[in-house]
């Protein structure tokens, strides 16, 4: 369950709350009707490069801020989302609104970042996607260099000739791709060298015991010399104490993200913290 309080709180994320739809055909009809009528939100959660100390990245994730239940998280409608197909239309929409909001800090001169936009395998494998996505980013008049995909490793290796095809011509429209919860896909590690990869993100799993269990501790360690070895970012998941930081250091971790720096939040509530702090990340604990 989700444990965060105050302003950002987040409804929890048992089922509980997914239960109050009276059926999986309502909530699809109410999602159906949410993407349409703007009822999704995007919330950013900064990338922290170490050696720096600059945020180098905003990840944009989905909310789904419904009428009468308050905001949803991804997990109890991206699986629905993806089963009903409306992924590809709640994808464009995602795309659509992170082009958007970065053409307003462009226009606004604040928040120079990449934004990294999650791709659900469902989209990554639908035949029209990066020809969609490159029209999304022409449509909102934004440098394709300041984009990411975040993609899974099952995206990946579902077919190997679409990936081929599709993370070519991304890469040769300038978008960056980064491989998402890295380690704990089914893959082998081949794609690494066919495919044009900016960056390896660290499932969360493995960095939450990094500073109490070895095997953790060993898998990070790895994945980050790998990355370095493959010239790539690397970058730890879910970073939430000083403790998990001081070992990332130690073991030449590039970046972070995690509730350590921040949270994801609301467009507002970042460009406030952008006001607040002179463009300068703030450690929260
Ligand atoms: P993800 O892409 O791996 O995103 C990271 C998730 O970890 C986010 O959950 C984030 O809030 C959470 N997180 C970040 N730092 C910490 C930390 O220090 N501790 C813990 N415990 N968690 C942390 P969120 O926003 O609930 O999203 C969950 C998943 O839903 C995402 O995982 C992503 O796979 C999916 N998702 C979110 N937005 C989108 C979207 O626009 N499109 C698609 N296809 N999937 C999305
Ligand atoms: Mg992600
Ligand atoms: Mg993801
Ligand atoms: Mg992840």
């Amino acid at each position: 369950a989700a444990k965060r309080t105050g302003k950002n709180k987040l409804v929890t994320y048992n089922s509980s709350h997914v239960q109050r739809f009276s059926n999986q055909i309502q909530m699809e009809t109410e999602l159906r009707k949410a993407i349409l009528e703007n009822q999704l939100i995007l919330y950013y959660q900064p990338r922290l490069e170490l050696s720096t100390g600059n945020i180098i990245c905003l990840e944009a994730l989905v909310r789904w801020n419904h009428p009468k239940l308050g905001l949803i998280a991804p997990n109890e409608f991206i699986p629905l989302a993806e089963e009903s197909g409306l992924i590809l239309s709640l994808g464009e929409w995602v795309l659509r609104e992170a082009c958007l909001q970065k053409a307003r800090w462009l226009e606004a001169g604040i928040l120079n970042y990449q934004i990294a936009v999650n791709i659900s395998p469902c989209q990554f494998q639908d035949e029209s996607f990066s020809d969609k996505a490159i029209q999304i980013i022409e449509q909102t008049g934004i440098d394709p260099a300041f984009l990411e995909f975040e993609i899974t490793e099952s995206s990946i290796m579902q077919n190997m000739d679409t990936t081929v095809a599709v993370l070519d011509k991304l890469c040769n429209k300038g978008i960056s791709i980064s491989i998402d919860d890295f380690g704990i896909g089914y893959s082998s590690l081949n794609y690494l060298k066919q495919f044009p990869i900016h960056c390896l993100k660290i499932d969360r799993s493995f960095v939450k015991n990094i500073h109490s269990n070895k095997d953790d501790w060993a898998i990070t360690n790895a994945i980050i010399h790998l990355g370095h070895a493959l010239e790539v970012q690397v970058v730890a998941e879910g970073v939430e104490e000083w403790s998990q930081l001081e070992i990332l250091k130690e073991t030449t971790c590039t970046t972070i993200q995690g509730y350590l720096l921040s949270p994801p939040v609301s467009a507002i509530e970042i460009e406030q913290t952008f006001h607040r702090n002179n463009n300068k990340p703030v450690m929260i604990s």
